[in-house]
């Protein structure tokens, strides 16, 4: 089965590694940081054979080249921002797949944060790795898009089977959860989680990833059409309750 290298690189961003052991390839998921993506597979005796980009800011295709001059390895990025990202070796769009080994991880469009930012869910490892589209009781800043394709974008992720565990791309849980307790400060599921993020930070743990399921509960932004949310946020349609949960996340 696949194993998956977890590791904290730049300030606040978590690199990943997916390796397969049948096949002997190994994935970066993302390039935010070339030299801690190569040191990291070389400790774990992994050669890169691929990087899987989920968006063009350079904390996520910043060490594409550096990581393909050292490994050779080829470069899946989303067609969308082909022309923001460097070495490509293959253009991927919403209804593709990539393989990695005999695994296959359907490419999902999740713009909103980027206009083509993608993620790559593997239905057979119940993983997917979403980048800066949605995070641990938030989801990634508008800067591209649109309310409505962030929304459409969020509800393909909530489409995803509920045991899914999500792996995004920084350790934002703790200033996520200060807001999402203020804008559905009812949910005692929620309250619960954030209770149980502030002790695993104050340890120093990771919150990430986290399982899907848990924030169709408890992630305001994945509730934006919720009755109770659209109660207290507004909005004629769940976009626009959206997109007044973001502006008021962008302002807190
Ligand atoms: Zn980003
Ligand atoms: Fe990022």
């Amino acid at each position: 089965m696949i194993q998956i290298h977890q590791f904290p690189c730049l300030s606040d961003n978590y690199g990943y590694l997916l390796h397969d052991p049948d096949s002997g390839e190994t994935v970066c998921i993302d390039t935010p940081d070339a030299a801690e993506y190569l040191k990291q597979a070389g400790a774990k005796g992994w050669a890169i054979t691929q990087i899987w980009n989920t968006h063009w800011h350079p904390d996520h295709a910043g060490g594409n080249l550096a990581i393909k001059e050292a490994t050779g390895c080829t470069i899946v990025a989303p067609a969308a921002e082909a022309g923001r990202i460097a070495g490509i070796d293959r253009e991927v769009a919403h209804g593709d797949t990539v393989s990695l080994g005999e695994l296959t991880a359907h490419v999902i469009d999740v713009g909103g944060h980027t206009l083509g930012h993608i993620a790559y869910h593997l239905p057979e490892a119940k993983i997917a790795m979403v980048g800066d589209s949605v995070f641990a009781l938030g989801c990634g800043r508008m800067f591209e898009g649109t309310p409505q394709q962030f929304w459409a974008s969020l509800e393909r992720i909530r489409a995803l089977p509920p045991e899914t565990m999500l792996y995004c791309a920084h350790e934002y849980t703790a200033a996520n959860a200060k807001f999402a307790v203020h804008a559905d400060p009812d949910n005692a599921a929620l309250a619960d989680y954030a209770e149980e993020i502030s002790d695993k930070r104050s340890r120093g743990e990771w919150t990430v990833p986290m399982p899907l399921s848990r924030e169709l509960a408890t992630n305001p932004f994945l509730r934006a059409d919720a009755a109770d949310m659209k109660a207290r946020w507004g909005g004629s349609a769940p976009e626009d309750t959206f997109a007044a949960l973001r502006a008021a996340k962008d302002a807190f």
